[in-house]
């Protein structure tokens, strides 16, 4: 816990949530509990055992309690982990073992759990298994719900919460954020926890802005310190000057009225003023984002990035539910294309009931279509679905990860057998369905001429293809400042990329968060880019960048910028470009990451 004051302190994690926001932080405790030992008479056995099955028995009453009040649609989706939690509580290991240990050895009831506890999490070590790893953590939290009854504690007061607070934790687990009052909630932050942790993901779902991964969280900030967070960005300051406050307030404004103004743009086409037309598209990751496509204007759906259908539950998806999902997607869009991605899973981001251990290197390891070729059955399923769901739109598959040929041909021998089997079970499916490969790995971007050949389109995927390129990890802060899109070396790949694509006649997208950038949009059009994809409320402004400029003269401003020799030249030239040009907004088009 912090011991004075901080002020003004700027820490920066993991922008988990977009939004800006402004509040008093209330801390959740999470410090272990240490339950007091002690040797007990004889007398005294069974009241403790009978002390023991009270404390399972409110345990199981508070969690219940708290499942029963979620009312929110949303929450209730995320809340099957509260039956993880009775299940343990259920567990006749841990209650036998327990009162075995208070009548034998004659302990206390705290000291006979944590002896059970102890057992079990060794048992659990040995095994080392991420699944298990997980059920590890879920047992602790249970064990720290029953010592806090026995020793009379209030469990925390995270159901008290009252006001407008940004809630800051060590980490939150998925019961913590099911039993608080959401509705006071602005926003979260957390010392560990990344993009696709269950915090980031609810956080995502209820559109509060979160920050996660800042590592010192915790030790800096004490209960009602007013903090200010930017969930795009990831920075956090805490006791922020006035100054600091209006400069963080002044940016929202910006941000809000810019997307007042760019979202007149939404309904017109993306063209230039020398009639080039761009696709512009949505990146998604959830059903219920459909809705937003029409306000934002997207043409298509770009990147469905389908993770969330797989992660923080107990059983992996059927092909109906998933099948269902495609369906829904493909019939809300009609005529326009929908791009399923399959499975970019892996590394750090394993499914919970994938009982393998971890990776020491796991952004290389066996992640993306690496995972789905050695998990075929998981593989084939998703195909299955998304071949079923294409009868009713246009769909196209996207294979994250591809690093060579090799591995999208053996990528299109399984899709050649899911479609064989599907047509034996006379099961209708679009035969002509696109098959497309994310261009992220270097690699891939550098035989683009011989994968050009084989696929309907790419993808670029710039998040990936940056830290892969430049050997910056894009989760680790220490480096981020090396982050760079506008990198000679990005743009001189995506340019090879592009031109492979056209010389073999298949288009070409962009679906890293690159493309969202109005600094950035006229580099992109210079560069041949044929679709963009980005968060839906992006698109209104990069189409108004867009329409205001012309394709002759961004192939210009690239051949200029090719001239140059680091991204601070490249960005500061681009800046006054557009500066010069469109004097009015150009404010607007200044790199929000700047
Ligand atoms: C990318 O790498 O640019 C991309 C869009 O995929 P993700 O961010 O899901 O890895
Ligand atoms: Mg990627």
């Amino acid at each position: 816990m912090a011991e004075k004051p901080v002020r003004d302190r700027w820490i920066h994690g993991i922008g988990a949530s977009p939004g800006i926001i402004v509040g008093r932080a209330f801390l959740v405790e999470r410090s272990r509990v240490r339950p007091p030992q002690r040797r007990i008479a004889p007398g005294e056995v069974d009241p403790e055992v009978g002390r023991f099955i009270r404390a399972l028995d409110e345990s199981r009453n508070q969690l219940t309690e708290i499942k029963e009040q979620i009312l929110d649609e949303e929450v209730r989706r995320h809340s099957f982990i509260l039956d993880v939690y009775l299940m343990i509580l259920n567990d006749q290991m841990l209650i036998e073992d327990t009162i075995e240990t208070i009548r034998k050895k004659k302990v206390n009831a705290e000291s006979a759990l944590e002896q059970t506890i102890e057992k079990l999490d060794s048992a659990f070590n040995a095994i080392e298994d991420e699944y298990l790893k997980e059920r590890r953590s879920d047992l602790h939290y249970v064990a720290s719900r029953i010592f806090r009854i026995l020793q009379g504690r209030k469990h925390d007061d995270i159901t008290r919460i009252k006001g407008n607070v940004i809630v800051v934790a060590h980490d939150l687990s998925p019961a913590d954020t099911l039993q608080m009052n959401l509705k006071n909630v602005v926003g979260f932050i957390t010392d560990i926890g990344g993009k696709v942790s269950h915090t980031a993901i609810l956080a995502r779902s209820l559109r509060i802005p979160a920050v996660l991964g800042l590592d010192v969280a915790t030790n800096l900030i004490n209960a009602e310190d007013l903090l200010v967070i930017d969930g795009e960005n990831g920075d956090v300051v805490v006791n922020p000057s006035e100054e600091v406050s209006r400069s963080f307030l002044e940016r929202k404004r910006r941000i809000k009225s810019i997307e007042r103004e760019a979202i007149k743009y939404a309904s017109l086409p993306a063209e230039t003023l020398d009639g080039v037309r761009i696709r512009l598209q949505a990146n998604i990751e959830r059903i219920e984002e459909i809705s937003s496509l029409k306000v934002y204007g997207a043409e298509g759906v770009g990147l469905y990035r389908t993770e969330i259908l797989y992660l923080n539950r107990k059983e992996l998806p059927s092909e109906e539910e998933q099948f269902q999902v495609y369906r829904r997607l493909a019939e809300a869009l009609q005529f326009a294309s929908v791009t399923i991605r399959t499975l970019d899973i892996g590394g750090d981001k394993l499914l919970s009931n994938y009982p393998k251990g971890s990776e020491i290197n796991p952004a290389m390891g066996l992640r993306a279509i690496r995972f789905s070729m050695k998990e075929i059955d998981i593989f084939k399923t998703q195909l299955r679905a998304i071949l079923r769901a294409s009868v009713f739109g246009k769909l196209r598959i996207l294979i994250p990860m591809v690093s060579g040929v090799e591995e999208i041909r053996n990528v299109k021998g399984v899709l050649q057998d899911v479609k064989r089997g599907l047509t034996k079970a006379r099961i209708p499916f679009d035969p002509k369905v696109g098959i497309g490969v994310m261009i992220e790995v270097p690699s891939a971007s550098l035989t683009a001429d011989i994968l050009a050949r084989e696929v309907d389109f790419f993808s670029i995927g710039t998040n990936d293809l940056i830290q892969y390129a430049l050997a910056i990890d894009r989760v680790n802060e220490h480096v981020s400042y090396l982050y760079e899109p506008l990198h000679p070396a990005i743009l001189r790949i995506i340019r090879n990329i592009v031109q492979m694509a056209h010389q073999a006649e298949i288009p070409v997208a962009i679906c890293g968060e690159m493309a969202a950038e109005p600094a950035y949009a006229l580099i992109l059009l210079g560069l041949g880019l044929d679709e963009f994809s980005m968060t839906p409320a992006s698109i209104p402004k990069i189409k108004k960048v867009l329409r205001m400029a012309r394709f002759e003269d961004a192939v210009a401003l690239v051949k200029e910028v090719f001239q140059l020799q680091t991204s601070s030249e490249i960005k500061a030239y681009i800046g006054n470009w557009m500066a010069e040009r469109f004097p009015k907004d150009s404010v607007q088009f200044r790199s929000e990451q700047s």
